[in-house]
């Protein structure tokens, strides 16, 4: 409690504008509460939109400056950050786990996550490059360049607080590009903690811009209609995804968009039931299933599925649940009560159509938003669960009968994020791999995400991707230089 109270005593808690910290224009400000308690950690600055404003014009005002920077420059800027990040990887950890609520364990982990972006974009920084060409008809050459795309806008969730902001930022600062972040308003003590954690590696005043705010549509809404803003990258719900696209329209601004999943699990008769129970664990309870890539549908081959259940079950049923920064913490508090509710009523409403709850499937009494881990079984195929995103430690299972079945039930959504499969049959594995309309496939694992791969959806699930060799693209444009014949 010492040690929390030390930490929170020297997070920023003020806009981040050009370079400085300061109060919100109207001296609003909005609380931070800890999901295990319900109580506040920290109030902090809440930005109107005046100081949107100018958090924009402050990086317009740098992107030119910072566009002709040397990449060995931003390289070794992010790569300072990379250290930086790393050396208090305690601090981000237990601050995440305040604000957030997931086990203290798993937030080093996203500490680890969050800063590799950090180091594989600043390997890639002096990698952009261009080509020159000879025209087929031998009449002219061309050069194709990249150039940066200019000042961006990114709106990150809750869920992963540090490294839904740095899969953005890393890449936009080795492609050159300057930013304004609005952090999840649940969420945003991380991501101020991070930008003071660069602005001391040496990243120039306007390039990161940060201002959490109570009223995100009223604030970022006038940017996204701005001339001066040339991107925006959302990573949330498809629904607020959705609306966003369409007010991007009128700029015609370029989108990155990570949204919803609804990721089917397969577990074909063939599989390593014991492994396919760890991958199980990992992809429904990591992160308390709140996270667009957890696993939403267990779809098991009905011969090894009461087998599956069983032992998956068993394994739920021993997870503790307490608060993250308890050392035994397995699954922590959901981050609010709407999000605490949303997940009740899907299982209630699956109980209603026939499902059975074999662990679970009730809130937990007591301060803080925790949910029991639960496992459903008999779940109708029609029913409700299945095809809307949980976004909690609840795991419905469904059997099918043949892998065309698994195929068509895993494809009926329309979500394509990640789909995860458990066979021994590799040929099997790459018929998957190439019939599923996802964009990731974890095959006989239970977690893609890798800052080295690109991250990202298909249908309605989004647009772009992040990380690896295509995460920087999404922050260059390409322009091409006709030239006669020398
Ligand atoms: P989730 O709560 O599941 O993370 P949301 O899509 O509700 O997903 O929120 C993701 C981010 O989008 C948060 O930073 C939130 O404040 C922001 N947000 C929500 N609604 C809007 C909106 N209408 N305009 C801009 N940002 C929004």
């Amino acid at each position: 409690v010492e040690r929390e109270r030390e930490l929170l005593a020297v997070v920023p808690t003020d806009l981040l504008i050009n370079g400085e910290w300061r109060s919100a224009s109207d001296g609003g400000s909005l609380d931070v509460n800890d999901p295990s308690t319900g109580e506040v950690l920290l109030s902090i600055a809440s930005a109107t939109p005046e100081d949107g404003q100018d958090a924009l014009a402050a990086a317009d005002a740098a992107q030119r400056g910072w566009s002709r920077t040397a990449p060995r420059e931003r390289a070794e800027i992010l790569r300072r950050g990379f250290e930086a990040v790393t050396a208090r990887a305690a601090d981000f950890a237990l601050l995440m786990t305040l604000e957030m609520g997931k086990p203290l364990a798993e937030a080093r982990g996203e500490v680890a996550y969050g800063a590799e972006f950090l180091r594989w974009f600043s390997e890639e920084t002096a990698r952009i490059s261009g080509r020159y060409a000879q025209s087929p008809d031998g009449s002219s050459r061309l050069i194709v360049m990249k150039r940066p795309v200019g000042p961006c806008l990114f709106i990150t969730p809750w869920n992963f607080p540090l490294a839904m902001a740095t899969r953005k930022i890393a890449p936009a600062i080795a492609a050159g590009c300057t930013m304004v972040l609005k952090p999840a308003t649940l969420t945003p003590l991380t991501a101020l903690l991070f930008a003071q954690v660069m602005q001391e590696a040496g990243l120039p005043a306007g390039v990161l811009n940060v201002i959490p705010t109570r009223k995100a549509a009223a604030v970022t809404g006038p940017l996204i209609k701005d001339s001066r803003l040339r991107k925006l990258s959302f990573t949330g719900s498809t629904e607020v995804g959705r609306r966003l696209i369409a007010d991007a329209a009128d700029q015609v601004l370029r989108v990155s968009m990570e949204l919803g999943g609804n990721a089917p699990f397969l577990i074909f008769e063939d599989a390593d039931i014991d492994r396919a129970v760890e991958g199980a664990l990992v992809a429904k309870l990591r992160n308390g299933g709140e996270a667009c890539t957890a696993a939403n549908r267990f779809l098991v081959h009905e011969s090894v599925a009461e087998q599956f259940s069983e032992k998956f079950a068993q394994r739920v049923g021993t997870m503790t649940v307490a608060r993250g920064t308890e050392p035994e913490s397995k699954v922590g508090p959901l981050v609010d009560e709407h999000t605490r509710s949303k997940v009740h009523e899907l299982v209630e409403s699956a109980l209603a159509e026939g499902a059975t709850a074999v662990v679970g499937g009730h809130a937990i009494d007591g301060p803080g938003y925790y949910y029991a881990p639960t496992v459903l079984t008999n779940v109708p195929a029609n029913a409700r669960i299945l095809s809307e995103e949980i976004f909690g430690p609840v795991a419905p299972i469904t059997t099918f009968v043949d892998e065309a079945e698994a195929i068509r039930l895993a494809n009926a959504t329309e979500y394509g994020l990640v789909a995860y499969a458990f066979t021994r049959d590799l040929n099997r594995g790459l018929r998957l791999a190439e019939e599923l309309e996802v964009g990731m496939f974890g095959l006989n694992t239970g977690m893609v995400s890798n800052p080295a791969a690109p991250f990202g959806g298909v249908k309605q699930s989004g647009l772009g991707r992040e990380g690896g060799f295509e995460g920087i693209d999404e922050y260059l444009e390409t322009r091409y230089v006709g030239i006669a014949d020398p």
